[in-house]
């Protein structure tokens, strides 16, 4: 079922990836299981979203392989999606718009959570735009229908979709612009070259952390590649096996790795990197 799903959304032009699965026994279908802190809502793949696809072939193979996956959808492609996540969230969407949803397409997420599909921006994730309100653009993905969550919910349509899809309302766009940048601050001009750099410097740091500062180096490095991860502008699973591989080097347990990027990452990733900010000040 969730194999003609995807193939109909990757007819579309949305990029699909397989997502894990709740556990019908409770927890997740991935290695971590019952300890997942993510049941339901991470890829099955090693890049994760980077290997979205419409490949009907390679949806097939990925189907077969996983066949009661839960269906991702690459956002910033064909679709972006504001994703309300609570009750706070829609009545901020809802005066925000002035009470005036957008017919478009909308769905019923198996969390209590509502995704409303918009036709592309340009911009990438936004954490928190509001409170209970995440954007999701370029870089990121969504859970979709008939996907299942972990709550035991289904993901379903409200409104199905149709061509084309509504243009992002002005107050949207304007909130997900953010203010303009600084006086004083250049904007920079490769948001992903920047951050891959960012990313492979930090684990490079790490992993050549003397003991002492081991923690405290992984602990800086997780919160500012976080802000990357937060903008969209890195993909969460690549830059968590990055940290890990630099931090197993630089000879730190594995509990202690988990425990430290977890709490950097979220962190991070919850005061996202703005690129027409300029360069961050790092602290030496
Ligand atoms: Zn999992």
């Amino acid at each position: 079922m969730s194999l003609t799903a995807a193939l109909a959304y990757a007819r579309h032009g949305i990029p699909v990836l397989p997502v894990h699965a709740p556990d019908p026994r409770g927890g997740c279908t991935c290695d971590r299981g019952a300890s997942c802190d993510r049941p339901g809502k991470h890829p099955h793949l090693r890049h994760g979203l980077h290997e979205a696809s419409t490949d009907p072939r390679l949806l097939e193979l990925w189907w077969s392989r996983w066949p009661g996956a839960n269906v991702g959808l690459r956002t910033g492609v064909a679709m972006d999606v504001a994703d309300v996540d609570s009750a706070e969230g829609w009545h901020g969407l809802c005066h925000l718009l002035g009470g005036d949803f957008p017919a478009g397409p909308r769905v019923r997420t198996g969390g209590g959570g509502w995704h409303f599909w918009f036709r592309p921006m340009g911009y990438g994730n936004r954490v928190r735009l509001l409170p209970g309100l995440d954007w999701r653009g370029v870089g990121g993905y969504v859970v979709a229908p008939p996907s299942r969550h972990a709550s035991g919910g289904d993901y379903r349509w409200v409104h199905r979709p149709s061509e084309p899809l509504p243009e992002g309302p002005a107050a949207l766009r304007a909130l997900i612009e953010g203010p303009p940048p600084l006086p004083g601050h250049r904007a920079i001009a490769h948001p992903t070259r920047y951050a891959r750099a960012a990313l492979a410097a930090e684990a490079d740091r790490v992993a050549r952390a003397p003991v002492g500062s081991r923690n405290d180096t992984l602990n800086r490095a997780a919160y500012s590649l976080g802000r990357f991860v937060g903008a969209g502008l890195l993909d969460l699973s690549e830059t968590v096996r990055e940290l890990e591989e630099a931090a197993r080097f630089a000879g730190l347990g594995r509990a202690e790795i988990r425990a430290t990027l977890r709490s950097g990452l979220t962190a991070g990733s919850h005061a996202p990197f703005d690129p027409s900010a300029g360069a961050p000040r790092r602290v030496a």
